[in-house]
């Protein structure tokens, strides 16, 4: 079959690739010539398992291609996919001014019948807008061309994007049209052998349930940070209370982990298109907003500790961070903790000696210059001298260190860790001061 797909960040490079690899022919198109140029070149611009070996493969084998002439790519693919952002405009909901333009660069260049695909997290509505941008295009030009709109949201999960992909748990088509609902269910059949995992549904209810699926799981783990703060106040473990609590198959122990605070593209902005879209339509959506308000309260968590533990302040101090990514075997940075983290250690006057395994390039362009940073090139060159370890992403190189290495570095034996990666007791054993999240501290 042949594709088009607007847009080639997480989600449309891996859509195109993936699809690209199983025998469809593709086009990606993305307004950023930098991006499209150094895919041509075979350079894959983001960090993601798997996926540079599958565009290379594929691009090389001409299935896969990358240009920026919209016309062109309009004209080649019986799907359009659109895979764009939807950033969060100043009142929290999504941004659609780049889903709109696509849609209208798909009306102004096709010719035959589109099957316009909608894979951008959008708020229910947003089809009809969709829809209606095409019609209004075709009318202005006094052309007459059949199309349908299909809501397809992404669940891929950064990180695992292409096993997400390649082994969907679920493929949600929402769709008011027999025709497109059939062509969709071709598209997806390699996806597919296993069992079928298509739930077609109609259009604003597959909006929707996007939302819904992200809602949840940020609302899980701002349940799980509330508990860790009330453990902190009465002195219970939230690790012992997370595996007796997941021991119930209602609840299961996915996700619910403390931390410091959910990040990344998708939780943050998507829980707030969601309250914005409730508002919209008259109603308060209370929790909702809590998820939002404790989240936010707990990116400060770590800040605050490290603050108390310093009764004569952070100016001056060092600190070396493990972990930059928002999560672990991604490079991306979006609302990540460890940002919020570092702005709040300078604006004390403290420096910060960094690592991640991924996310250093992305560091470097988020924070070019940056007084009080320094990137080492592994995580033990973060640590001579400075004042504590800090841990801020639960990557696996991080989960058993050297003990005795780090001690010996460091000008004091503390370590805040944001992610729980230890046990208290054993680190008291190993003579450090350890502060965790929800546990009771030992020094
Ligand atoms: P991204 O920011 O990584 O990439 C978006 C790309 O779209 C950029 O390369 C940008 O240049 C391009 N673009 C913007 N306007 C364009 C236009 N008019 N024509 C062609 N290209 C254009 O975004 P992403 O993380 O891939 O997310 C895309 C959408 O998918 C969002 O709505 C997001 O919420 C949703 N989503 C993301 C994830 C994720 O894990 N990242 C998962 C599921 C769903």
């Amino acid at each position: 079959m042949r594709i088009t797909i607007f847009g080639t960040g997480y989600v449309g490079l891996v859509t195109g690739a993936c699809f690209a690899e199983v025998g469809n022919d593709v086009i990606c198109v993305d307004v950023d010539a930098g991006k499209i140029d150094r895919l041509n070149a075979g350079e894959i611009p983001i960090y993601e398992p798997g996926l540079e070996a599958m565009v290379v493969r594929n691009h090389a084998s001409g299935r896969l291609r990358f240009t920026t002439d919209a016309a062109e790519a309009v004209a080649h693919g019986e799907f359009q996919f659109i895979a764009v952002g939807t950033p969060p405009d100043e009142d929290g909901s999504a941004d659609l001014r780049h889903v709109l333009a696509v849609a209208d660069s798909i009306a102004t260049s096709m010719q035959d019948y589109k099957i316009i695909v909608d894979k951008s997290t959008v708020p229910v509505g947003t089809a009809d807008r969709v829809r209606e941008t095409v019609r209004r295009r075709l009318a202005d030009e006094g052309r007459a061309v059949d199309f349908s709109v299909v809501s397809n949201p992404e669940f891929l999960k950064e990180g695992a994007a292409v096993e997400d992909f390649m082994k969907p748990e679920r493929v949600i088509v929402g769709c008011d049209d027999a025709r497109a609902r059939d062509a969709l269910h071709d598209l997806y059949a390699p996806f597919n052998r296993n069992h079928d995992r298509l739930i077609s549904m109609d259009v604003r209810s597959a909006e929707l349930t996007k939302y819904a699926a992200n809602a949840m799981l940020a609302t899980k783990i701002s349940f799980m940070n509330e508990l860790a703060n009330i453990a902190d106040r009465v002195g219970a473990d939230i690790e012992r209370v997370r595996v007796g609590m997941g021991s119930d198959p209602r609840i299961g122990y996915h996700f619910i982990y403390p931390g410091a605070g959910y990040g990344g593209s998708c939780f943050p902005k998507d829980v707030q298109a969601l309250a914005r879209t409730a508002n919209d339509v008259g109603y308060i959506p209370q929790l909702l907003e809590a998820v939002e308000e404790v989240n936010a309260r707990q990116k400060h968590y770590v800040f605050k500790r490290i603050r108390e533990h310093y009764a004569d302040g952070l100016q001056g101090r060092c600190f070396a961070l493990w972990g930059l990514a928002f999560k672990p075997n991604t490079d991306d940075m979006r609302e990540a903790a460890s940002r919020r983290l570092m702005e709040s250690l300078w604006e004390a006057g403290a420096e910060v000696r960094a690592f991640d395994p991924k996310a250093m390039e992305e560091t470097r362009r988020i924070y070019p210059g940056q007084p009080g940073l320094t990137l080492c090139d592994r995580p033990e060159a973060t640590l001579e001298g400075a004042d504590a370890l800090v841990i801020m992403t639960e990557w696996n190189v991080f989960r058993s260190p050297d003990f005795d290495l780090i001690r010996d570095r460091l000008a004091a034996p503390v370590i805040f860790d944001g992610r729980n990666l230890f046990d208290p007791h054993a680190l008291q054993q190993l003579g450090f001061h350890y502060y965790p999240i929800g546990r009771p501290v030992v020094a």
